[in-house]
């Protein structure tokens, strides 16, 4: 059954009225960090804060995220500053107990042709963000997304750009999938900027591009020491580079 408090969520999340963008740190690192990031979404209006505890990390040597305790600290932040948490499911097994502490479950590229676990989100009563498959087709995709509505609705999809030859970018982000999802589906569509980027100076102008071609959300990754962080160092911002990103979005929607 699902409770109120998340139907009211899910509604908030579909209607636009949690905002449309949403933000934080690539992996919470301590609960310093967090509570930084977390205040200045505050500050900023910005109502969803995410944040990775369990990272997919192509080296096995590098920062795999603070797991539980990292899940602990997210959940305790958010609650703290009223803020919506999203994190990343890796293992089916830690499923009970993110669910538990995290708003919305983020299925991360490299898991969303993983059936077996879609099938248990499908039983989860609470908001999933589902990313694209770094090589996953539209089609594809969106069929990844029947699974978890075979009994959970409550989907956003993401598209996080797709590999290819180009090395400018980190992905290439397909932006025509955009109206593509809109126009056959009815879930909230999100565009993570970082990921598909893998570079900064070019956020502002794809994040407007992203807002034009119907995006209802942008995701982006917020740290308050970039060149010092554990994962992603050179995509994410760094706060000031972030608020001179929203001056410049507010602007265009001036
Ligand atoms: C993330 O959002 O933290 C992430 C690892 O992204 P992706 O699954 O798109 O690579
Ligand atoms: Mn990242």
């Amino acid at each position: 059954m699902r409770n109120t408090n998340i139907e009211q969520l899910w509604q908030c999340l579909k209607s636009g009225l949690s905002g449309n963008i949403m933000a934080g740190p690539c992996a919470v690192e301590s609960h310093e960090q967090l509570v930084q990031v977390a205040e200045f979404l505050k500050n900023s209006g910005i109502s969803i804060l995410r944040a990775g505890a369990f990272k997919p990390r192509t080296l096995p040597g590098s920062f795999q995220g603070l797991g539980k305790e990292g899940v602990r600290i997210i959940h305790d932040i958010c609650k703290q500053y009223d803020l919506i948490s999203i994190s990343e499911v890796m293992d089916i097994r830690d499923l009970d107990y993110m669910v538990q502490r995290i708003d919305i479950i983020q299925v991360g590229s490299r898991n969303m042709f993983n059936y077996s676990m879609l099938k248990e989100l499908a039983r989860v009563g609470k908001p999933i963000l589902l990313k694209r498959g770094l090589m996953a087709t539209l089609n594809e995709f969106i069929n990844a997304a029947e699974y978890i509505r075979q009994g959970n609705e409550m989907i956003m999809m993401c598209e996080r750009g797709i590999r290819s030859f180009d090395t400018a970018t980190r992905n290439i982000l397909d932006l025509s999938c955009v109206p593509i999802l809109k126009q056959n589906t009815d879930f909230p569509v999100v565009v993570d900027l970082s990921h598909s980027l893998g570079r900064k100076d070019i956020m502002i102008p794809m994040a407007k591009a992203s807002m034009a071609a119907g995006a209802d959300m942008i995701m982006l990754e917020v740290h308050p020491e970039p060149q010092k962080a554990l994962s992603d160092a050179k995509q994410q911002l760094s706060l000031y580079e972030f608020e001179r990103f929203l001056e410049n979005m507010k602007l265009q929607n001036a």
